[in-house]
C-alpha cells in the first residue's frame, strides 16, 4: 500500500451534471464572491487506502462528503491543502501558473503530516483534467479567474495515534473576488503579531500548507480587522523577524542606510518560518531577472532604478528605523489570493509606519506602487498569455 504512487487520472468516471440545471455563474461584482463560499458545479475525489493505494478518481457532482466521526482529521488535524488560480486568458486559453509547484508543495506537506504520497505529474493531470471540466462553463471571459483548491485529508477511523490508514483526496474550484488584470490594490494596512502569539517556528510546520497552521491564526485574523488592518504581520523571535502577512508573503524596497543601492528585501526560507510562496518565488526570479542592474531595469521598465534582490532574516525595527529615515520606497504581500497588493500602513505596537504616498489621475491618495505594479503587470502577462513563458501550464 505505502508504495502506490499512482493516482491514475486516466479513467475518471464524470457524471456531470447538464448546464442548464447548474446554478447561474455570478458576476464579477456578485456579492456571492465576496464570501468565498461559492463554487463551481463539481468536485473530483479519489480515495486511498493503505491496503489497496489510490482508487481510481472520479468527477461528480459538488457536495458534502462523508467522514466517520473518529476520522483522524477531526481530531488530530491530518490535512493539508493547496491553493491556486485559473485564467481565462487574453487568448481565450486556459492556464494555471506554475502548478508544478503546487503540486511538489502538496507532497511536502502530505509527508509532514503522514498522509499518503503521490505521483506529482498524476496529481497535475487530475487538477488538469478537473480545470477543463469547470473552465469552458464557469470561466467565461479573459480575466476570468476561479480559486483551485487541492486538499487531502485523513478519512478512516484512527482514534489512536497512528498514521492515517484511509485519505480523501479532492479538489474543488471557489469563485473569488477577482483582482482585475492592469489594475493595483489602493494599498492594505498590516498589524504585527503580538509576541504571545508565535505562527511558525524552526522545526515546526509552517513552512508547509497543513491545515494546523490555518485555525489557531484565526485569533490573530479578528484582531487585525477590530484594527481595520486586512492582515496580520507575522513577527518572530527576540530579534522580530518579519516573516509573512496572513496568507502571503511580505516584501519591502528601502534605500539601504549608506544611501548607494536600492533593496527588495524578503525573510529567507531557510528561517523554517515562512510558507514559500509561489507567487514570492516568481517576484523575486522575475526582479533579479529583470531589475537586478541598471542596464536591463531602464531597458524593460522605462523608469525604475534597479534593485539588488535580498532574501534574508530582517526585522521589524529595520523597517521603523528606515521609515524614520525616510528611506521606505514600497511594501507589497504576494500570494495567490491577494496575488501582489502595495502595503500601504503598518501598525507595530503602538507606532505607524507609513508607506510614500502619491496622488492617482483622479486627484486621490494613493500608496506609491511603482515596482509592485510592474511585477504585477509582468506577472500577468504570463499568466494571460500575453507573454509565452515557461511558467505558464495551458490546460
Ligand atoms: N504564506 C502562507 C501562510 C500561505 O498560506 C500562502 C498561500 N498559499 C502564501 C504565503 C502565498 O503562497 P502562494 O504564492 O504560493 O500562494
Amino acid at each position: 500500500g505505502n508504495s502506490v504512487k499512482e493516482m491514475n487520472s486516466s479513467s475518471l468516471i464524470k457524471d456531470l451534471i447538464p448546464e442548464d440545471e447548474q446554478s447561474p455563474v455570478p458576476g464579477l461584482d456578485d456579492p456571492v464572491r465576496m464570501t468565498q463560499n461559492a463554487t463551481t458545479a463539481h468536485i473530483l475525489t479519489a480515495k486511498w487506502t493503505i491496503a489497496e493505494g489510490w482508487a481510481a478518481p472520479e468527477i461528480k457532482r459538488y457536495g458534502n462528503i462523508e467522514l466517520p466521526p473518529t476520522a483522524s482529521v477531526l481530531h488530530y488535524a491530518t490535512s493539508c491543502f493547496e491553493g491556486m488560480k485559473a485564467y481565462r486568458g487574453f487568448d481565450n486559453k486556459l492556464r494555471l501558473f506554475r502548478p508544478w509547484l503546487n503540486c511538489a508543495r502538496m507532497r511536502d506537506s502530505n509527508e509532514r503530516v503522514s498522509l499518503p504520497d503521490f505521483d506529482p505529474e498524476e496529481l497535475l493531470k487530475l487538477i488538469s483534467t478537473f480545470v477543463a471540466t469547470e473552465g469552458p462553463r464557469w470561466l467565461p471571459d479573459t480575466g476570468s479567474t476561479f480559486y483551485v483548491r487541492p486538499a487531502m485529508v485523513g478519512s478512516g477511523s484512527a482514534l489512536g495515534i497512528n498514521r492515517p490508514g484511509e485519505a480523501l483526496f479532492f479538489v474543488f474550484a471557489a469563485l473569488f473576488p477577482q483582482s482585475r488584470p492592469g489594475t493595483i490594490n489602493p494599498g492594505i494596512r498590516l498589524i504585527t503579531s503580538q509576541p504571545s502569539q508565535i505562527r511558525a517556528w524552526p522545526g515546526g510546520f509552517g513552512n508547509t500548507k497543513v491545515g494546523a497552521n490555518y485555525g489557531p491564526a484565526m485569533t490573530a485574523q479578528v484582531r487585525a480587522r477590530q484594527n481595520e488592518c486586512s492582515q496580520t504581520l507575522w513577527l518572530f523571535g527576540d530579534s522580530n523577524i518579519v516573516t509573512e502577512a496572513g496568507a502571503s508573503n511580505f516584501f519591502v524596497i528601502w534605500r539601504r542606510s549608506d544611501n548607494k543601492a536600492l533593496e527588495l528585501v524578503t525573510c529567507s526560507d531557510e528561517t523554517g518560518v515562512i510558507l514559500n510562496g509561489i507567487t514570492r518565488r516568481s517576484v523575486l526570479e522575475i526582479a533579479r531577472e529583470r531589475l537586478g542592474s541598471q542596464d536591463v531595469a531602464k531597458q524593460v521598465s522605462g523608469d525604475l532604478d534597479a534593485l539588488d534582490v535580498i532574501e534574508r532574516p530582517f526585522s521589524i525595527d529595520e523597517v521603523v528605523k528606515a521609515h524614520q529615515e525616510e528611506r521606505l520606497i514600497e511594501a507589497f504581500v504576494s500570494g495567490t489570493a491577494m496575488f501582489i497588493s502595495p502595503v500601504s500602513q503598518i501598525i507595530h505596537e503602538d507606532k505607524f509606519i507609513d508607506f510614500p504616498t502619491t496622488e492617482n489621475e483622479a486627484g486621490q491618495k494613493v500608496t506609491v506602487s511603482k515596482y509592485a505594479k510592474t511585477i504585477k503587470l509582468w506577472l500577468e502577462d504570463i499568466i494571460y498569455g500575453r507573454e509565452e513563458h515557461p511558467w505558464a501550464f495551458v490546460v
